[in-house]
């Protein structure tokens, strides 16, 4: 019989725990370990494509992690006049579902435990060999025949490789929380919209996430003191979006802060040891594909090692695996970072801009490759209309 490979993960977030369920679920022999005490997810809701709705089919989180999601079928701009940027139809075949992010982390962590993936947190990784080992902050070293770094824009795994080209923090961030959805919140004509408002450097993006919340990611510079305050700033934010000043009233006390970070390597891997999610390619979320290229990469990942019977081999397959996915996933990072910088431009300016470039059929599938791709390891799925 041929013997279980084993497989260490450091990181606990989307992209190591679909990690861990694509191994689990080709026979391998997974231990992950998480910094925090719980498997948590920073942020409030997540934009999810149909690539990643497809991966997640694949691990066999999908119904878990969309249960009662809402499913948008426009997503619209506006400018700061309250005027209509562009409307733009999501495709019936592509569907864009958005949830709360602890949802979709717990499918993820019971399609892994499902695939017997053994889940350790509380446990700390300081560094990695490109021997499929990883170091823990109580002094033990964990070895693999494969070692995955899946730990953030922060990757220890990736500094102690040596494998960092760049980590950029942008010039602009995003505050983030959740509030109930009351009668009336979203005008009858808006229903099933997706709204990106903008004002100047600040924007208001509003998502249902299920019947019962709304996401909201308020985005501004980061040099904003006033603007970037997790006590909210209702009045500064109310006038800048007065039509929305009834959701602004109701932010309360649990509302997070980040920057955008963007994550460049040499390589994806080194030796038995690799790297995904942010630890190798964060990206701005202009496009809302950082996890699904998390997700994407680590199913892929799977279908590289597939038929690896010795762990003699896996570096080869690794490399096999970044050539592969690296092209797309490059793609999407330098689209969403180009994408951003409408944020810099005047009000007037950036409604030409969008409009110009969105009604082009080649930047609109630029822009788009990513959520219309076929992930690997999801061919088998019929596409969502002709079901
Ligand atoms: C404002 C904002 C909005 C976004 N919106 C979207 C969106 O709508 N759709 C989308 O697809 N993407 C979105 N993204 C991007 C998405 O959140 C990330 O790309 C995704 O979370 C990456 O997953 P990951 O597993 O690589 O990293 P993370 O989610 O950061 O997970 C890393 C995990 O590793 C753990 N960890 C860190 N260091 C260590 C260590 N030393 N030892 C052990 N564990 C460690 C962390 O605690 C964490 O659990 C957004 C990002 C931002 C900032």
């Amino acid at each position: 019989m041929k013997q279980k490979l084993t497989a260490v993960i450091a990181g606990g977030g989307i992209g190591g725990l679909a990690a861990a369920a694509a191994l689990g679920m080709r026979g391998w022999d997974v231990t992950l370990f998480e910094r925090q005490d719980a498997l948590r997810a920073s942020g409030s809701g997540i934009y999810i494509w149909e690539n990643g709705l497809r991966v997640l089919e694949a691990l066999g989180a999908a119904e878990a992690a969309t249960q009662h999601a809402f499913r948008g079928h426009y997503f619209e701009q506006r400018d700061n006049l309250g005027g209509i940027i562009e409307s733009a139809p999501i495709r019936a075949d592509k569907r864009l579902m958005t949830v709360r992010r602890p949802q979709l982390l717990a499918a993820l962590a019971d399609a892994a435990r499902r695939y017997g993936a053994k889940i350790v947190t509380g446990c700390e990784v300081t560094g990695a060999t490109a021997r499929g080992e990883l170091l823990l902050s109580d002094g033990r070293r964990v070895s693999g025949d494969l070692a995955l770094g899946v730990d953030g824009v922060w990757s220890r795994v990736r500094q102690s490789l040596g494998l960092e080209v760049l980590h950029e923090q942008a010039q602009e961030g995003a505050l983030r929380t959740v509030i109930e959805a009351m009668p009336g919140d979203i005008p009858t004509a808006d229903a099933g919209k997706y709204i990106e408002n903008w004002n100047g450097p600040l924007r208001l993006l509003i998502t249902p996430v299920n019947d019962r919340e709304i996401y909201l990611a308020l985005t501004c510079p980061a040099t904003n003191a006033r603007a970037k305050s997790t006590t909210l700033d209702k009045a500064l934010w109310g006038d800048a979006f007065p039509a929305w000043r009834h959701l602004i009233d109701r932010v309360g006390a649990d509302v997070s802060w980040g920057v955008y970070s963007v994550t460049k390597v040499t390589s994806w891997s080194a030796g038995r040891t690799a790297i995904l999610g942010d630890a190798a390619f964060a990206q701005p979320p202009n496009l809302g594909q950082g996890g699904g290229m998390a997700m994407q990469s680590a199913l892929a990942l799977s279908v590289a090692l597939a038929d690896v019977a010795d762990a003699r081999d896996i570096p080869a397959a690794l490399v096999a695996w970044e050539t592969q996915e690296r092209p797309l996933v490059d793609h999407c990072q330098k689209w969403s970072c180009l994408y951003g910088e409408v944020a810099n431009l005047p009000d007037e300016v950036r409604t030409m801009t969008i409009r110009a470039a969105m009604s082009n059929p080649w930047v609109s599938a630029q822009v788009f490759r990513a959520a219309n791709h076929i992930p690997t390891g999801t061919g088998h799925i019929p596409v969502w209309d002709q079901r």
